[in-house]
């Protein structure tokens, strides 16, 4: 190809508005180094600063973010966060979201609220908007703390499901964390799920580790019509990784695709390929390889490479899925750039792929796509 091409190619995916699909809150001030390095990375208790900058991330943060905070491309971690602190809380925050070029934010707001800034603020620092996507779990556990019995426990869940079916975008669904992927496919009738809710009443457990009730609330998004996010792969250290495969869903996806919502396979890593043809065969599945890009650096071209495998190009999304600091917002959406210019630069140079189209494919993950899925919720850019 000449160079002109991949400049176009490059160019486009440069300026192009981004929808963030999937991303949570932002650590609130005052920041400590200690929170905002674990915040970081997806490791809690991390010790020193070269635990987090000598790695993938920690150059791309180096790469990216060093400008934005105006330091020289690869400043090194002292300098980093020495001029972090400098320009403050609010000034870093906004010169980082402000940085990636994403105009719409779908937020997670279901893990540990109470250390995040709202996310009125949030937008206000990114001169963006912003749509909540509703935790599943975390809505029961809200219902299960009030409750006076499992049939009380049913009754709060139904108004606080109605209440969130007023402003959510979307669900999400943490199985994966919860029970593991391997859902049995079937609804679960009335006399299953009240048996259910008397048990996880009766064990007093704050936390929502039944199979049966999870499987209910991802029944009733996907009956609603609604998105539902399923975690898959990479997370946090309390995830059970043996338990996060997406083939592991394959019953559940093939029981729900006429059931009328849309589900998407969220992060994937290492499962992007698994996840790729679980979107190539049900005609409800989408999938994003949010969280691993950012963290996988200069490695996200293989990765997007992956995802371009057998997901049909209408099925990919983009999102960040940061947590806590807006570092990983910003690098989400650098190594997103970079990497998708890499591979449809690539496309066009050794297959002959059009430029405008590799450009239009581009905007289909960048932003059009999330619009079509999401989309009788919001307009964009
Ligand atoms: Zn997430």
């Amino acid at each position: 190809m000449t160079a002109n091409a991949r400049e176009r190619v490059a160019e486009a995916i440069e300026q192009m508005p981004l929808v963030d699909h999937h991303v949570h809150g932002m650590l609130a001030d005052p920041l400590a180094e200690a929170d905002l390095l674990d915040a970081m990375v997806q490791a809690s208790h991390v010790e020193d600063r070269a635990a987090v900058f000598d790695s993938q991330f920690g150059f791309a943060v180096r790469r990216w973010c060093a400008p934005a905070l105006g330091l020289e491309p690869f400043a090194d971690a002292a300098e980093y966060l020495a001029a972090r602190s400098e320009l403050g809380f609010d000034e870093a925050t906004s010169r980082l979201l402000r940085a990636s070029g994403i105009t719409t934010y779908l937020i997670d707001g279901g893990h540990a609220p109470e250390r995040l800034v709202p996310d009125e603020r949030m937008m206000r620092l990114a001169d963006a908007r912003s749509h909540p996507i509703v935790r599943l779990e975390t809505l029961a556990e809200g219902a299960m703390s009030g409750a006076s019995s499992g049939a009380d426990f049913l009754d709060r869940l139904e108004g606080a499901l109605t209440a969130a079916s007023e402003r959510a975008v979307g669900y999400k669904t943490v199985a994966a964390y919860r029970t593991g992927l391997a859902l049995e496919p079937a609804r679960p009738t009335a006399a299953e799920v009240g048996g259910a809710a008397d048990a996880w009443f009766a064990a007093g457990d704050p936390r929502l580790t039944d199979a049966t009730v999870i499987r209910h609330l991802a029944w009733w998004a996907l009956e609603q019509g609604s998105v539902l996010q399923v975690h898959v792969g990479f997370g946090d250290g309390d995830l059970r990784l043996d338990r996060a495969d997406p083939f592991l869903l394959q019953p559940f996806l093939a029981a729900t695709q006429h059931a009328g919502g849309r589900v998407v396979l969220l992060h994937c890593y290492p499962f992007v390929r698994e996840a790729g043809m679980l979107a190539h065969l049900y005609p409800h599945v989408h999938l994003d390889a949010g969280l691993a890009l950012g963290q996988v650096g200069a490695n996200a071209d293989v990765v997007l490479r992956e995802t371009l495998d057998l997901t049909p190009f209408s099925k990919l999304l983009f999102s960040t899925d940061a947590w806590g600091a807006p570092e990983r917002v910003l690098v989400g959406a650098a190594a997103w750039r970079n990497a998708a210019t890499d591979v449809l630069a690539d496309y066009v140079d050794r297959h002959g792929w059009p430029a405008d189209e590799a450009i239009r494919i581009a905007e289909l993950m960048a932003w059009r796509n999330a619009e079509a899925l999401y989309g009788r919720h919001f307009v964009t850019p």
